[in-house]
């Protein structure tokens, strides 16, 4: 048979990675992924054959996946977090009906967004909206009214992608927009390299968010206007009236 699973490998620690996941990557022949996914993986599943490509080349990648799998290898296409969170599930299955013969499965994983909550507390008990600050797919106009209107309508935001070296200022830029609808108080959290060496959170003020330098490991929660701070945790209730 040939096939690919796209498994998403959770954010980094190997306890957070699914039974399943761990299964499809223990049952492959082959693992294909951006290096940084492969190598957290590796150690766990030695003696596999290895593929890697560069962050920009996700199409070569997916190709590379497919003429493994038609060659009669059991492929893994590993992917941070959930596969089908900004990730490489969707890719795989526009290109699925170029490889008629290649059967594809997902693997769920856990997202930034849910991994990154446990660490904070519970920001995300109510609605929520994740939104991604890259602008390399999506132009900037249409993150920012997708950011404003989800202000507006007072979801709890996750941003992912917050900064990069090419775009120092886009939390701030972000953080502005929401500030038209969220007062400064607004109870933020970050979390840093969930699930790896060097994990950090802190929760903080919308108004400080906005001048906090972030990184490309980082994911950013704003709180909705019922998001408070307990004993340090990000917490937002649900009208339990308690
Ligand atoms: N598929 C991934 C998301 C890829 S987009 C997922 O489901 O989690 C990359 C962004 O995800 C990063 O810029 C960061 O905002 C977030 N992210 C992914 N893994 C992370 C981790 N271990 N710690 C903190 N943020 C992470």
């Amino acid at each position: 048979m040939k096939k690919i699973t796209v498994v998403g490998i959770g954010p980094g620690a190997y306890e957070l990675m699914t039974k399943k996941a761990a299964d499809a990557l223990a049952g492959a022949d082959v693992i294909v992924g951006y290096h940084v996914y492969v190598n957290l993986v590796k150690a766990y599943f030695p003696n596999k054959k290895v593929l890697t490509t560069p962050m920009t080349q996700e199409i070569e990648r997916c190709r590379m996946a497919f003429e493994e799998a038609e060659k009669g290898q059991c492929v893994a296409m590993v992917c941070g977090g959930d596969a089908g969170v900004y990730g490489m599930s969707g890719l795989i299955l526009q290109l699925g009906p170029e490889y008629p013969q290649v059967e594809v499965e997902m693997v769920s994983g856990v997202t930034a967004a849910i991994g990154g909550a446990a660490v904070l507390g519970a920001p995300l008990i109510h609605d929520f909206s994740v939104i991604s600050l890259s602008d390399l797919l999506t132009p900037w106009e249409k993150i920012a009214k997708r950011i404003l209107l989800a202000a507006e309508a007072d979801f709890v935001l996750v941003l992912y992608n917050p900064s990069s070296k090419k775009r120092l200022d886009y939390l701030r830029k972000a953080c502005d927009l929401i500030l038209e609808h969220r007062t400064p108080q607004t109870v933020c959290g970050l979390v840093e390299n969930i699930g790896r060496d060097g994990e950090r959170a802190q929760v903080l003020p919308l108004g400080e968010l906005r001048d906090t330098s972030v990184n490309m490991f980082t994911t950013v929660f704003i709180g909705n206007s019922q998001t408070r701070e307990i004993d340090g945790k990000m917490v937002t209730p649900r009208g339990y009236g308690v």
